[in-house]
């Protein structure tokens, strides 16, 4: 007979970082603040590699990504999910999509659309085939209400604010929004833990979760951290990748950001303690982001 933890399967968190290059000390505050989360529940905390998107994966930058975790002590649960391996699972919720006429094939180009901030319906009724064209999912007047345990509750208005958003593009790629949905269903996600920049996606996956008939996890977005300036840390601005020596200096910063003061202490498991001791998510700044240069 299978004993089940029931403790473990009530808390389900994960980091799903993309491997796109070295993680930085912004990747490392959402992958400390959903691992945290995750202890404080006894629940479990998973690992996914978004390498949804080829061209975008730079090669050896998964493997990095796993001995950076591994060198900060973040040991997650069960095997890793890799997006490149999801696409038969992709597929499959499309054509549910499909058979519910929930979505539609649309030959706008982006140079076409790029005035429009909401996609302005042009083919909606077109009939145009799913195979050659980017796929949108339709919206219509939903509004979406979540509450976010940091941001507080937030609305959207799906027709004005979001419009018809893309679930496959034209070179078939399927798009983050779907690969997300899926993934966190597949990967039973109760908890989804993650920077503030994708607070604005949480309503488009909302969205889809209620269109393939699957359950919503609950929210929070922490605060990214930003340069002077206040553009998010990215690779695009060259955040530093995170040093592995420094691991305890690292952990006790991304502490620090999250709105803790851990004691001067130099060992990291000796960190790890005091952290799982002192976490308290009340504590997170209730922001959307810190500069931290
Ligand atoms: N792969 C996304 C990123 O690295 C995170 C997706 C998510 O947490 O939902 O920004």
């Amino acid at each position: 007979m299978q004993v089940e933890n029931s403790l473990s399967q009530d808390y389900v968190g994960r980091f799903a970082p993309s491997p796109t290059g070295p993680l930085h000390f912004g990747s490392l505050i959402a992958a400390i603040g959903s691992y945290l989360e995750a202890k404080r529940h006894q629940g479990e905390w998973l690992l996914r590699i978004e390498d949804l998107d080829p061209p975008r994966t730079v090669p050896g930058a998964s493997d990095q990504i796993l001995h950076t975790l591994e060198q900060h002590q973040l040991h997650w649960d069960r095997t890793i999910l890799y997006q490149s391996q999801q696409n038969k699972h992709y597929q499959q919720a499309i054509d549910q999509l499909q058979k519910e006429d929930a979505i539609f094939g649309c030959r706008c180009s982006r140079s076409q659309l790029k005035a429009a901030a909401i996609y302005p319906g042009e083919c909606h009724n077109l009939a145009l085939s799913l195979e050659h064209h980017a796929i949108r999912l339709r919206g219509d007047d939903t509004i979406i209400h979540f509450e976010d345990q940091w941001q507080g509750p937030q609305q959207w208005q799906l027709r004005d604010e979001i419009g018809d958003f893309i679930i496959q593009r034209a070179d078939r790629l399927f798009s983050y929004q779907l690969a997300v949905v899926i993934d966190d269903q597949q990967q039973g996600v109760t908890h989804v833990i993650r920077g503030s920049d994708l607070l604005d996606s949480t309503p488009k996956q909302i969205f889809l979760q209620q269109q393939l008939g699957y359950r919503t996890p609950h929210y929070g977005h922490l605060p990214i951290a930003t340069t002077a300036e206040g553009q998010k840390l990215s690779k695009q601005n060259l955040a530093a990748p995170l040093n592995p020596e420094n691991a305890t200096d690292n952990l006790a910063a991304a502490l620090q950001f999250l709105g803790h003061a851990p004691p001067p202490i130099d060992h990291l498991e000796a960190l790890w303690e005091w952290a799982y001791i002192h976490w308290n998510p009340q504590q997170v700044p209730q922001q959307k982001s810190i500069p931290v240069e």
